[in-house]
């Protein structure tokens, strides 16, 4: 192990100046907001990155962020679930977090709204996650679901829809990549028609999050840009 490249690793405040100064300089007008995404990271990081002006943190595994919420009380932490959702974890994430990314289908979005009503908390902003580049393993609906589900989240009393959010296919070249961009832009143009409350497009994480913001993203996820790569297991 070279205790050098230890060293010469830049700082949290360092990553972070570095991709707000990037986003800065596109030409692309719309406001976007940062998401720390930081699943496996230490609430000392998170409180790292939260004093360099992050607000918005995005979390995968409940127990974990549950844990990490505890610790971070004291701060004024916008939560963000992003991972798959199991309908037995649905009351949980409802009452810990401010934004659920990841609402692919009916059950678990009457769920979540069942939940926060109980909660008498604020409405829950939700996206539906698009499974836009057809991977079969991947969560999200398809394209054709897309309306549907809006439909029902719309009539959730717990819920407020705010937009679309997706994990385009790893493998995908920059070419390919704007064309599924394009493809989620379009459908959140649609919805915002329909839906005065959508105002988020959640697309681009740590490799393509410039891309992302240049065919429309309003919010961009990023983990290993910010803190790091992540250790393989927690
Ligand atoms: C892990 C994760 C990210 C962040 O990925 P990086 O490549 O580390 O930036 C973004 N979105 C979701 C849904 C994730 O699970």
């Amino acid at each position: 192990m070279s205790t050098q490249s230890t060293i010469l690793q830049p700082t949290i405040p360092q990553r972070i100046e570095a991709i707000s100064k990037a986003i800065e300089s596109l030409p692309s007008s719309q406001e976007v907001t940062l998401v720390a995404v930081s699943k496996t990271q230490t609430s000392e990081a998170i409180r790292m990155a939260y004093q360099a002006g992050i607000r918005h943190y995005g979390e995968n595994y409940l127990q974990e962020a549950l844990t990490k919420q505890i610790h971070l009380s004291d701060l004024e932490i916008v939560w963000h679930f992003i991972g798959p959702i199991q309908s037995n974890k649905t009351q949980l994430i409802a009452q810990h977090f401010d934004w659920v990314e990841s609402v692919d289908r009916e059950k678990i979005a009457t769920r979540l709204s069942e939940a926060r009503i109980t909660s008498g908390k604020t409405p829950l902003s939700v996206c539906i996650q698009v499974n836009i580049s057809h991977e079969e393993s991947k969560s999200g609906v398809a394209e054709g679901d897309i309306l549907g589900l809006a439909k029902v989240i719309s009539q959730c009393g717990g819920l407020v829809l705010r937009g679309l959010m997706t994990i385009p296919d790893p493998t995908l070249n920059e070419t390919e990549l704007r064309v599924q961009f394009k493809k989620m832009k379009n459908w959140f143009d649609q919805l915002q028609y329909l839906y005065p409350t959508v105002d988020t497009l959640s697309m681009g994480m740590t490799h393509d999050y410039l891309v992302a913001i240049e065919e429309g993203a309003t919010l961009v996820r990023i983990g290993t840009g910010i803190f790091g790569v992540r250790e393989k297991n927690k």
